[in-house]
């Protein structure tokens, strides 16, 4: 576990997200959770040496950051108005066989806590569209609807601590996850959170950095958007952009072991950029 300001703890190293949290004298506000049970129900133990968790906010509306959650019964979860079905369409795939069977070969000690009736799943309800400020002892916490990565998408944002969690608008030197979303509102993202008063991003995936990193998550945004252009230009089909080989776009290695859809992950880059681009065209 990393102090990342005075008040502020984030975990790097998990298997999926950088789940966090700021401890203050009223309570516990925490920031997405730890997608295997086993580290879920670890970092429970080290929150509770720093107060009683009140809020969770999740960032987005991916796995890796919303199936810990049931792991904190009881706590109020927070999330964008566009978390709550993605939450409940998830719910089938954590409860599912396969998942089960993964977990045995993957993290034999997850798996007696799989499905466990003590720890129903804990989707949002406490739902914002663009904003949403919440007061915890003397703290503030801003939740900030940035689309990009997913339409739902969040920043959480610690003005007196001068840290932001933007969740996987920002992938740090590891590979970024271009599989859904938009890439330009994206790109806004970038420019938004460039925009606010920070020190520290605790990015998604990857080490903590700073404002300077955004520039260069921006060009692999940018060079991605560039490649499949190039396709569209020549007439390609989805299907036909899907099937060429790329340039190698974005030099880091995939992060905290998301390795299961890595042979997949440039496909469905490619897919879902040919009809994002396809579709800014038929509006222009
Ligand atoms: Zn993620």
């Amino acid at each position: 576990m990393r102090r990342i300001s005075p008040n502020i703890h984030a975990e790097i190293y998990y298997w999926g997200c950088n789940p966090g949290f700021l401890t203050t004298s009223d309570g516990v506000f925490m920031v997405d959770t730890p997608q295997q049970p086993i580290d879920a129900v670890r970092w429970r133990e080290r929150i509770a040496a720093h107060g009683t968790p009140k809020y969770l906010v999740n960032t987005e509306p991916h796995g890796d950051h919303i199936m810990g959650n049931a792991y904190f019964p009881g706590v109020e979860v927070i999330g964008h108005r566009l978390m709550l079905p993605r939450y409940e369409e998830t719910i089938p795939r954590m409860e599912s066989p396969e998942r089960a069977e993964q977990t045995k070969q993957m993290d034999p000690d997850s798996v007696w806590l799989l499905n466990h009736p003590d720890f129903p799943p804990n989707p949002p309800t406490r739902l914002f569209d663009d904003e949403l400020t919440v007061r915890l002892g003397s703290h503030t916490v801003q939740m900030i609807h940035m689309p990009g990565h997913t339409k739902p998408q969040t920043a959480v944002f610690f003005p007196e601590e001068g840290v932001v969690f933007p969740g996987d608008n920002v992938f740090h030197r590891v590979k970024t996850f271009i599989q859904e979303g938009d890439p330009w509102e994206w790109l806004g993202a970038l420019k938004r959170l460039d925009a606010l008063d920070i020190e520290t991003i605790v990015p998604g995936h990857g080490e903590p950095c700073g404002k300077d990193y955004l520039p260069r998550q921006a060009e692999i945004i940018e060079a991605w958007i560039g490649v499949v252009e190039g396709f569209v230009d020549r007439g390609m089909s989805e299907e036909e952009a899907a099937k060429q080989p790329l340039p190698k776009v974005d030099p880091y290695p995939i992060g905290q072991r998301l390795y299961a859809i890595t042979e997949s992950l440039d496909v469905r880059i490619v897919t879902n950029l040919h009809r994002q681009i396809m579709a800014r065209r038929a509006n222009s």
